[in-house]
């Protein structure tokens, strides 16, 4: 059987690999995606999706998130109208800590918000007793909608890829039913790393779960304090999230969860008519250091063997495995840095346009090979 050969593969169809089909679409490309499971069925299906600015004291992550919030809004306005909810978010202090801490985080917000103050809030239907972050071009997303609407144009190859060998410029791709060639390949593989030696990025797993229900009260704002409450649309209202590091491969959606987010949301509003419609689950990935994976991968065993000393910390330069990226890490935000993401790597994987440090995975390598030697 001929073996099928294509300029670009992208491995993941969640919303990293969506923006990025979606992006070389609008370039002029027609990259193939394999899913093995289809598309937004990873942690991009359970997302409660909502597109959110960051606040803190103006951190890098900080300004990047809001960098890549300011693109992610007019995204989604522009391409996916119809499954995105500019509902406004309300960010409410948790305690009084919290509530100082906003005071010095206001002169690092995004220049458009206000502050709503608590007897606003109660007016809304909001039991808060803090003044609040209001930004009123924050909304939510429908995931999996935003996903598919995102690769319409887009093949899709419902999969699994066994193997990723590299042979002379191309790579071959092997799943249970065919061998397929690529120039580029691009691993959105969310938390799961074993198609190559990813182990000096340190991506790790996150389970979160989100719950939906049905209610006959409306809820105008989205809010977010320590869960996330979305306004209701069709008489649906989405809550999330619970977060549990400890669960490390997926296990089944968990009701009793569901019911723990209702339980939370009633310290925010009255949550007695929420009806349980579908609770929805999924494991997020994040980087060592918190930002995204964007870039090229380093050929990592061409570099621990020629440049032996760099586990004791001397420098060589970098090699990076011809043709293959990753677009990844994204944290609790990958539908607020996805479009931003796929921009700067379809800039590198077309016109070698780097891209900036913060997100470029070669910031993660020395620190790493260095601690292989405190390992050994
Ligand atoms: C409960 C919950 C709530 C969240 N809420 C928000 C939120 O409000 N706002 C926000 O911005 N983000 C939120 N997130 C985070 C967001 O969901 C993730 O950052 C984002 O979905 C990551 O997208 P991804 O495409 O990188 O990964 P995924 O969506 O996990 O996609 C990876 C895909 O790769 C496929 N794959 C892996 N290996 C292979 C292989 N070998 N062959 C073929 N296919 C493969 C998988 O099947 C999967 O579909 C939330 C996450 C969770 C779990």
């Amino acid at each position: 059987m001929k073996v099928q050969h294509h300029k670009i593969v992208i491995i993941g169809a969640g919303i990293a690999g969506a923006a990025l089909a979606h992006r070389l679409g609008l370039l002029g490309y027609t990259p193939l995606v394999i899913d093995k499971r289809g598309i937004a069925k990873g942690a991009s299906g359970a997302a409660g999706a909502f597109v959110s600015p960051k606040i803190g004291k103006g951190s890098t992550l900080q300004q990047l998130t809001n960098q890549a919030f300011d693109i992610a809004k007019d995204f989604y306005r522009r391409y996916t109208p119809e499954h995105f909810f500019q509902s406004g978010i309300i960010r409410i202090p948790k305690n009084n800590e919290d509530a100082q801490k906003f005071a010095a985080y206001a002169a690092h917000n995004i220049a458009n918000y206000r502050t709503l103050t608590p007897q606003a809030l109660h007016e809304m239907g909001i039991k808060a007793v803090f003044e609040s972050f209001f930004f009123p071009e924050a909304g939510v997303c429908e995931a999996s909608d935003v996903c598919h609407r995102l690769m319409q144009e887009t093949p899709l190859l419902s999969e699994e890829v066994y193997s990723l060998q590299q042979e002379a410029e191309t790579w071959k791709l092997t799943t249970a039913t065919r061998t397929l060639t690529a120039t580029h390949v691009v691993l959105c593989t969310g938390y799961e790393d074993r198609l190559a030696d990813l182990s000096y990025m340190g991506i790790r797993g996150t389970w979160g779960t989100r719950a939906d229900f049905a209610t006959k009260r409306s809820i105008p704002y989205t809010m977010h304090q320590s869960i996330s409450i979305s306004a209701t649309h069709n008489g649906i209202v989405k809550v999330g999230a619970t977060h549990e590091k400890q669960i490390t491969t997926p296990i089944p959606c968990d009701e009793t969860q569901a019911q723990r987010l209702k339980t939370k949301a009633a310290d925010l509003v009255d949550s007695d008519d929420f009806q349980l419609v579908r609770s929805y689950c999924g494991m997020r990935s994040g980087s060592r250091d918190f930002f995204p994976l964007v870039g090229k991968v380093i050929d990592v065993e061409y570099m621990l063997q020629t440049y032996p000393k760099i586990v004791r910390g001397a420098v060589a330069p970098l090699r990076h495995l011809k043709g293959l990226y990753i677009l990844g890490g994204l944290g609790g935000r990958g539908f607020v840095f996805a479009p931003l993401m796929a921009k700067w790597l379809s800039a590198l994987m077309l016109e070698e346009t780097p891209v900036p440090d913060t997100v470029n995975p070669d910031r993660l390598f020395w620190k790493w090979a260095r601690k292989l030697e405190i390992r050994n």
